[in-house]
């Protein structure tokens, strides 16, 4: 089998949110289509890892934010590349409750959804669910999982590390705020305007003359 070639059968990227409790939680899927006129029924397939996927199971709800073209690709690493089991994912997105479900801000279309029937499979979970509401957002041409493999993975990579690096960053500030670079042979406290870190190599210690490795943050 090439299974290269289900990757032609086209599809969007969505936005999943459901209800944990109180709490909103929520994922990246793609598998999402409609699949029925009478009642207006849509197929949604969830990993069985996923933890929004529990959430759905628990409540029967879950709300759709349709991406454009041009969503904000932290919005994509946020929600996918994270488990909602650890992590408030909508905590820091721009987004609205309507019918006690979260939607993105920044959709082209939202989705809300009470589910009418379930599928188990060993690796999928696929539910059958009727909408409740759908109301059209920005105008803008649909994301396509055609765009994400394409072009849009590595940006979605790329951002995901910049905000990673610059969260970790400063954890590492303000785990050193208020601390001194103090010479450890002879007690010298450094104070100058040039943050020590960026003193030349061949730089040292103006009371005992040691180099810059017999400093320590204390
Ligand atoms: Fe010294």
């Amino acid at each position: 089998m090439e299974l290269e070639a289900l990757y032609k059968l086209t599809h969007g990227l969505y936005v999943l949110g459901a209800m944990d409790g109180e709490r909103p939680v929520g994922s990246v899927v793609d598998a999402v289509m409609q699949v029925a006129n009478k009642p207006l029924v849509l197929a949604l397939s969830c990993n069985n890892q996923s933890y929004t996927k529990e959430c759905i199971e628990r409540n029967g709800k879950f709300s759709l934010s349709v991406l454009s073209k041009d969503i904000d690709p932290y919005i994509i690493a946020n929600f996918g590349f994270q488990t909602s089991r650890n992590v408030d994912k909508w905590q820091n997105m721009d987004y609205v409750m309507e019918d006690n479900l979260p939607y993105l801000k920044d959709n082209i279309a939202r989705v809300g959804c009470k589910v009418l029937q379930k599928v188990q499979y060993e690796s999928n979970t696929l539910f059958l669910a009727e909408v409740e509401n759908c109301v059209n957002g920005k105008d803008c041409e649909p994301l396509t999982y055609l765009d994400y493999r394409s072009y849009f993975k590595d940006e979605v990579i790329k951002k995901f590390n910049e905000v990673k690096q610059a969260k970790e960053k400063k954890m590492a500030e303000d785990k050193n705020e208020g601390k001194k670079w103090v010479c450890t042979v002879c007690g010298y406290v450094y104070d100058g305007e040039t943050p020590f870190e960026d003193l030349p190599e061949d730089w040292v210690c103006p009371l005992c003359g040691v180099d810059k490795s017999f400093f320590e943050l204390q």
